[in-house]
């Protein structure tokens, strides 16, 4: 095992869970040689024992990186002091990025972190985004936007963006890439790959080629120039690896 990918998500979303599952799957699925290295955990909604701390006056205090329902509710609290949740029910991406990369979780034991919510994504500039990732730590998904008016969940639309984001996760379309463009981020350009970019936020047309592709010819999510990117990353990822837990065999990362 190499590193575990932890899948999180708020109180009340666990229907969610076999999606997700599915969609992160599909993706290892295209690196079946490195696959076995990266074993999908879901923690849902993850709280430590040390989670909240009950106060004199009654109130309970949520403790810093130890629970989904701190992240969440710290992306909040930066939503009210921007006017995002009082105006459209929004939480802060910016936050959620800034407090799961200073997570002392991953500085202690190596992770990639999937944390889905409910609410629906704003970042600085930003109407709204579906999700964001930083390469080889983590990814922000929300599901708001695939819930129409009549409550109904457009799921395979939800699984597209948790597979382009685990894209982001695993370096596929990174700077300087063959076929690659810069729209919010480095992005394929190949026809049909789901690791273009739909700057509108649509990617329905995205996701219908992605379920023909796989129904009717078994064909990966992702184009070649994306595997072969991935297999390089995952290929740095074991040389790393190997590398720490050589010189180091009783202490650090193993
Ligand atoms: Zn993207
Ligand atoms: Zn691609």
């Amino acid at each position: 095992m190499i590193r575990n990918i932890f899948i999180l998500y708020e109180k009340g979303m666990e229907s969610l869970r076999p999606h997700i599952e599915n969609a992160v799957g599909q993706m290892m699925d295209c690196f079946p040689q490195y696959k076995g290295n990266y074993p999908i955990k879901t923690l849902g909604n993850w709280q430590s024992e040390k989670a909240k701390k009950n106060l004199p006056n009654g109130n309970v205090l949520l403790e810093p990186w130890e629970s989904v329902e701190w992240y969440i509710g710290r992306a909040k609290l930066k939503a009210m002091e921007q006017g995002r949740w009082q105006t459209r029910g929004q939480i802060s991406i910016n936050q959620l990025w800034e407090d799961l990369s200073s997570d002392p979780y991953c500085k202690k034991i190596p992770q990639w972190s999937i944390l889905v919510t409910k609410h629906d994504l704003y970042a600085d500039g930003l109407n709204f985004c579906l999700g964001v990732s930083k390469e080889n730590a983590f990814s922000i998904i929300s599901t708001a936007r695939f819930v129409d008016g009549n409550n109904r969940f457009d799921v395979e639309g939800f699984k597209t963006v948790v597979m382009h984001e685990f894209g982001h996760l695993i370096g596929l379309t990174h700077e300087g890439r063959v076929n690659t463009s810069e729209q919010l981020g480095s992005h394929c350009t190949n026809d049909g790959c789901i690791m273009q970019q739909r700057m509108d936020g649509d990617f329905s047309d995205i996701t219908r080629i992605r379920l023909v592709a796989k129904q009717q010819y078994g064909l990966p999510p992702i184009c070649s120039d994306c595997i072969d990117s991935g297999e390089k990353f995952f290929e740095r990822q074991r040389a790393l690896y190997n590398y720490t837990h050589r010189i180091f065999p009783n202490g650090r990362n193993s």
